[in-house]
């Protein structure tokens, strides 16, 4: 589960892909859905059977109170297995780092780019080696930018390098082009270059690259494929891509569903529209009047990616 604790941030990244319906918000959201209460995170991870979680934001060390609640109530339901991840972009003292010692199992350091070339006198620095004296796992988590390789340095004390393909988006579009950034090509999202500035670092075994097809391929997918089969109806299809496909029927007129021939739990009435297979509409289609197509959305109500008229 990716749990986004606050969109306070203290940094200007100007790679930084928060939607401006995030940042400089102090909302948190457990994947896509707005939570207020600690419960409802329980809610959400019960619903796709989540196995870990990961803290991002905005930065999680503005709100560490509201880190430590949702930490330990995911730890108290699920067990110390449940393992947790934050992300940071602050250098965080001992007095900092000491509630969520057991609350947290590993903390993902993210130090801005200017701070790279003299990542070993940084505070940053400092901070990793008090994470991993104190029982965390500590290591880097960065996008792949130029000047990359001045990383190096500080692969002997960090347990991991992770870099993230740079990504070109909307939201920062106008900053890549003024860095002379391109995107890869036409069809993927990952800018151009960005492989080869990771690729002469040292130590191998610590440094793992996440591509960007990667990202969208395989984890975005599993994470909705778990979610979809977890809250589909009887009468919805789950796709191979995670999403959930059904049929809408807005009858002209009152139309009761018995005379459509569905058994009950293989239709649902919602605000004069029934929603039901979108293969059982399909086949009724020619007779029934009224509007009728078929939805793909992101699965638990999610995003609509697809209305086809029938
Ligand atoms: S630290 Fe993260 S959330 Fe904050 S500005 Fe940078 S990229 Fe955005």
């Amino acid at each position: 589960m990716v749990l986004f604790v606050t969109g306070l941030c203290h940094r200007r990244c100007w790679y930084c892909p928060l939607s401006p319906e995030r940042s400089g918000q102090d909302l948190a959201y457990a994947n896509d859905r707005p939570v207020n209460q600690p419960e409802e995170i329980l809610l959400e991870a019960r619903m796709m059977g989540a196995l870990g979680t990961s803290i991002t934001g905005g930065e999680p060390f503005l709100v560490p109170g509201r880190v430590a609640a949702f930490c330990t109530i995911l730890k108290e339901a699920f067990g110390k297995e449940h393992h947790i991840h934050l992300y940071t972009g602050m250098a965080p003292t001992r007095e900092m780092l000491t509630p969520l010692v057991g609350l947290v199992d590993e903390i993902r350091f993210h130090p801005p780019q200017d701070a790279w070339p003299e990542i070993l006198g940084s505070p940053y620095a400092r901070s990793l080696e008090t994470a991993r004296s104190l029982g965390f796992a500590a290591g880097i988590e960065v996008p792949s930018l130029k000047g990359l390789p001045a990383l190096a340095g500080i692969l002997p004390l960090v347990e991991f390098l992770n870099i993230n393909e740079l990504e070109w988006g909307g939201i920062n579009a106008d900053e890549m082009r003024s860095r002379g950034y391109i995107p890869e090509d036409s069809v993927h999202n990952a800018v151009r270059g960005s492989r080869r500035w990771a690729r002469d670092l040292p130590h191998r075994d610590k440094v793992h690259w996440c591509s960007s097809r990667f990202k969208d391929a395989v984890q975005l997918r599993e994470r909705l494929k778990r979610i979809a089969t977890r809250t589909a109806r009887p009468f919805d299809e789950v796709t191979g891509d995670g999403t959930i496909l059904y049929g809408v029927l807005e009858p002209d007129g009152q139309l009761a569903p018995d005379h459509l021939g569905l058994r009950e739990g293989s239709y649902e009435e919602c605000d004069g529209r029934i929603e039901l297979s979108w293969r059982a509409l399909q086949k009724r289609a020619k007779r029934l009047a009224g509007k009728k197509y078929i939805v793909e959305r992101y699965p638990n109500r999610g995003v609509v990616v697809e209305v086809t008229p029938l």
